[in-house]
């Protein structure tokens, strides 16, 4: 029967080397031992935010990342934290908003989704505590200046209560860190925050 099934439905390539991968799993089984895990010290941004990250941006991560935001595919980021070996400490994860009109598009919220796997894992809540106020450019068609520049102000804090210790931003991707040190400006003046810390899924920094 698995043979009939198998012969019906190809396997799907790989999606990063377009391999036939005969587990559905993504990857072929070389580019998922190639996984670029990052095993380095968090990550300071200027401003003393430090940020954990569980891969480097780059090989197999620089394709899977952009698919599994659109659309959102939470078993991919299941999939992939559960690659990483990092172990960390935090009280309640707050998923970087993402602008309504860009969540329709993308049939999701990714940082929720990301968070939402991280919160299984570490059994802490995902706490809605900052929103995003307009809907910005697309990142990656903007440069450093105007990263800046656009996300001053871009981020809100809501009613909601956050518990003591520290509080994870969740990201997926790390770039210049614009967005997340907005963030955290935002998180800073609207809440009680006595720990900041930042995670994302990978950094190209
Ligand atoms: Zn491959």
């Amino acid at each position: 029967m698995k043979g009939l099934i198998d012969a019906l439905i190809p396997p799907a390539p790989c999606l990063h080397c377009q391999l036939p991968d005969p587990e559905h799993l993504w990857l072929c089984e070389g580019c998922r031992a190639s996984l670029p895990v990052d095993h380095d010290a968090p990550t300071v941004l200027e401003g003393g935010l430090g940020v954990e990250s569980a891969f480097y941006y780059g090989g197999a991560c620089s394709v899977l990342i952009p698919f599994a935001k659109n659309p959102v595919e939470p078993r991919l980021y299941e999939w992939l934290i559960s690659q990483s070996s990092q172990r960390f400490n935090a009280s309640a994860l707050v998923p970087v908003p993402t602008h309504w009109r860009r969540r329709v598009e993308r049939g999701g919220c990714h940082t929720t989704a990301l968070s939402q796997v991280l919160s299984k894992r570490l059994n802490i809540p995902v706490l809605h505590a900052l929103e995003r106020t307009r809907n910005d450019p697309k990142q990656s068609q903007l440069d450093g200046i105007d990263r800046r520049q656009i996300q001053k102000d871009a981020f809100r804090g809501r009613h909601v209560e956050l518990p003591k210790g520290k509080i994870l931003l969740v990201d997926d991707v790390l770039t210049t860190g614009s967005t997340l040190r907005a963030s955290a400006q935002a998180l800073l003046r609207d809440h009680d925050v006595e720990d900041l810390g930042a995670w994302v899924l990978a950094r190209r920094i």
